[in-house]
């Protein structure tokens, strides 16, 4: 995750607070200290990093916390405050037809984060369309119409055109029915003057709503001058950080979004179209001080339950409220779990479960619990449907057969059917409570 280590030091930070009631100087100085170092070496510009601790610092001396506040939740507080305020307030992009503009270096990600944004405003019931106007680089053509095609949305851009002011006019014009359009532009390696000039014509030509930066994570202080230029020439609104899933850093970007006076609009952290996320500062912000993110995870959850019930047309996840609860739904679950991206990414959205915590296992103990999930799959993958549908009827002879089939052991097989009947008896207790309970307990989680 972005600023993965910065979010540990200012957990550790923080805790050092725990059972204090009153913050006297030197402990703000430490903690300042703390996380001015941390901040530096996720890449963030000195100057910023200079201006927000001064505010942490002078806030946390002179502002009374609230009786009953200890030090650290006063603390925390200001943090989260001060760290929202700097990676904006708002989400930089509303859920409503519009024209997006992209900029950015050449290999920053812009082909890809084009199509991983339609694909993502396509989730949100806007009907997105991509206009390539890349005639710089050899091959984007084909990237942005292979990567459009993969995200089912739809796509112009013009293969023997050399002119991408035309290019981009004509997009607009091919692209009418669409709610959005994304309009990915050419990158250069260095920002040359030729080409800002065709980047404000483009511009001039498409009018966007908004303009978005694309952004490596992994770029350091050279994001000050881009998002500078960028700003000058176009008018940045937002920035996109990709690459995430290479790097722990992102600070740059964070710079970038201060220059610029905007936010971070969306993260993206890996080669498919899937891969991206919109960026929820207030969220975002939670998780990395280890208070949790529960609007993201129910919308991964349900995102999730969609998906395989999708691909399952019996199955209904209401229904293991309703009647008995299978290992056949068992499976649905562990399969809805898998596609809600690896534990511990899940974990550090569940407050108290998230940072801290996590910190304190050991790095493989996630490893293991998916090792045990895929083991578990090869043992329902041996299992027959009618053990499936009535797991009592597995005893030792079966458990034998089932462990030799799968490739496990009897014991692993015993550990399955264990939990299957620890999740009967939760979902019996579900059972329990009335119609519509279970989408409130969800709508509650969305906070
Ligand atoms: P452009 O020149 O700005 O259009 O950049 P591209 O979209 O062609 O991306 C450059 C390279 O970065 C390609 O190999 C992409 O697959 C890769 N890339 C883009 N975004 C991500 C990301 O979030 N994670 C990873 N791992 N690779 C990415």
């Amino acid at each position: 995750m972005v600023l993965d280590d910065l979010g540990t030091s200012l957990r550790s930070s923080l805790d050092k607070l725990q059972g204090k009631t009153r913050l006297d100087e030197d402990d703000v100085e430490e903690i300042v200290k703390e996380i001015q170092r941390s901040l530096l070496s996720a890449d963030v510009d000195v100057s910023l990093v200079m201006e927000l601790s001064d505010s942490i610092e002078t806030r946390a001396l002179e502002e009374e916390p609230p009786g009953g506040t200890t030090a650290r939740d006063h603390v925390l507080k200001i943090v989260y405050e001060e760290m929202v305020a700097l990676v904006g307030d708002s989400t930089a992009l509303p859920l409503e037809p519009q024209t997006i503009l992209l900029a950015g270096l050449q290999g920053s990600g812009k082909t890809t984060s084009a199509a991983k944004m339609a694909w993502w405003f396509s989730t949100k019931g806007l009907r997105p369309a991509v206009i390539q106007t890349d005639t710089f680089r050899p091959g984007a053509y084909d990237q942005a119409k292979q990567m459009c095609e993969r995200a089912e949305v739809d796509f112009y851009g013009d293969p023997d055109a050399d002119d991408p002011v035309e290019i981009a006019r004509e997009g607009m014009e091919a692209t009418a029915d669409a709610d959005v359009r994304i309009v990915d532009t050419a990158g250069r390696h260095a920002l040359e003057d030729d080409l800002i000039a065709e980047i404000e014509e483009i511009e001039r030509a498409v009018d966007p709503d908004r303009s978005l930066l694309v952004l490596d994570a992994a770029i350091g202080q050279g994001a000050k001058d881009q998002a500078r230029q960028f700003e000058a020439s176009i008018g940045i609104d937002g920035v996109m950080i990709t690459k995430l899933d290479g790097t722990a850093k992102g600070g740059g970007a964070l710079t970038a979004v201060n220059e610029t006076g905007s936010s971070i609009a969306f993260l993206g952290s890996g080669e498919t179209v899937q891969d991206i996320e919109r960026f929820e500062p207030s969220g975002f912000i939670s998780r990395l001080l280890g208070m949790g993110d529960l609007k993201q995870l129910s919308e991964r959850v349900e995102r999730a339950m969609q998906e395989a019930q999708e691909e399952d047309d019996d199955w209904d996840p209401e229904d293991m409220l309703q009647g008995e609860f299978t290992l056949k739904d068992m499976k649905k679950q562990m399969d809805a779990m898998n596609r809600m991206g690896p534990l511990d990414q899940v974990m550090d959205m569940i407050p108290g479960m998230g940072g801290g915590m996590m910190d304190q296992l050991p790095d493989d103990a996630m490893d293991v619990t998916q090792d045990r999930m895929r083991k578990f799959e090869r043992i329902m993958d041996s299992m027959t449907e009618g053990e499936l549908e009535n797991p009592r009827v597995v005893g030792q002879e079966r458990t034998r057969r089932i462990a030799r089939g799968s490739g496990t052991d009897e014991e692993t097989v015993r550990q399955l059917l264990e939990q299957h009947s620890m999740m009967e008896r939760t979902i019996q207790q579900f059972q329990g409570m009335g119609e519509g309970d279970m989408q409130r307990m969800m709508k509650k989680m969305g906070g």
